[in-house]
């Protein structure tokens, strides 16, 4: 299953097969927001399937603006980020 947001030019999809559990992506959105790590605060949300050792569910809150920070960061590649035209 494939999970993303698209705001204006800026579209951010999610694998979460990819998805790691890093939380790496969470920690960022965070910071973001909130100018200090709070997982609480974060944008981007990460279960842990029930039940599975190493899969995860990967889902944006409705506060999500598809800023795409979090695709930069991912290092295994569960987020791509996609610009489409407009001013950089
Ligand atoms: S795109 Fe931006 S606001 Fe949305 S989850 Fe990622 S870092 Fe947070
Ligand atoms: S940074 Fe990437 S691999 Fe890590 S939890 Fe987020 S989506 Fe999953």
């Amino acid at each position: 299953m494939t999970t993303g947001v698209t705001k204006d030019n800026r579209s951010i999809t999610a694998d979460p097969s990819k998805c790691a559990g890093c939380i790496t992506c969470m920690l960022h959105c965070s910071f973001r927001i909130n100018n200090k790590f709070n997982l609480s605060k974060s944008r981007i949300l990460i279960d842990r399937l029930v039940g599975r050792e190493n899969e995860f569910d990967i889902s944006f809150t409705g506060e999500c603006d598809a800023c795409l920070l979090c695709a930069q960061y991912c290092p295994y590649g569960a987020l791509t980020a996609i610009k489409t035209g407009g001013i950089e």
